[in-house]
């Protein structure tokens, strides 16, 4: 029988769904960990998280490769945040090795059309209607002007910007 990781993402954390599995390893990466500060919201539920044996790896510069590539040809690539590709790169790098086999939980349909294109399991947490909603969002750290949508560059000043989770208030 294969080693089972699962691999989690920031809307898989933020489900608020149980996320222990018997007998598995669960991973996420240090892009995902950026996205829970100290006294945020979430921060204490990922911090216990990392108590209850969720570890934080980096994946390999190859694997990061390949989903980037992955990425540009299904027209994913300006959906993709840097931590979205992190933990994709992970479920590679993780697949790679013999005996071992991984699972991306994560409900953003690019991760999950990338992880199907690339043969990885993937499974979704939210039930739609239920859990709370959450966008990402960009802000240029230039001029400090927020986008609701990915860019990866500032239309207005042409500085790189930063991707972050923006939660929508329930209705
Ligand atoms: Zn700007």
């Amino acid at each position: 029988m294969k080693k089972k990781f699962f691999i989690i993402d920031t809307s898989a954390i933020l489900s608020g769904k149980p996320l222990s599995f018997p007998d598995a390893t669960i991973i996420t990466s240090p892009g995902v960990s950026d996205e829970f500060h100290p006294g945020g919201r979430d921060f204490q539920r990922f911090e216990l998280l990392k108590e209850t044996g969720l570890s934080i790896q980096m994946p390999t510069k190859d694997s990061l490769k390949m989903v980037k590539q992955t990425a540009q040809k299904t027209g994913d690539d300006r959906r993709l945040s840097p931590a979205d590709i992190e933990i994709i790169a992970l479920a590679l790098d993780i697949n790679r090795e013999e005996g071992q086999e991984a699972t991306l939980l994560s409900d953003d349909y690019s991760v999950q059309n990338i992880a199907s294109t690339l043969q990885i399991n993937y499974q979704g947490l939210v039930q739609k209607g239920i859990t709370k909603k959450f966008k990402w969002v960009s802000r240029c750290p230039g001029c400090g002007k927020q986008f609701n949508e990915i860019k990866k560059i500032c239309p207005i000043c042409g500085t790189e910007t930063k991707n972050h989770l923006s939660q929508k208030k329930k209705l």
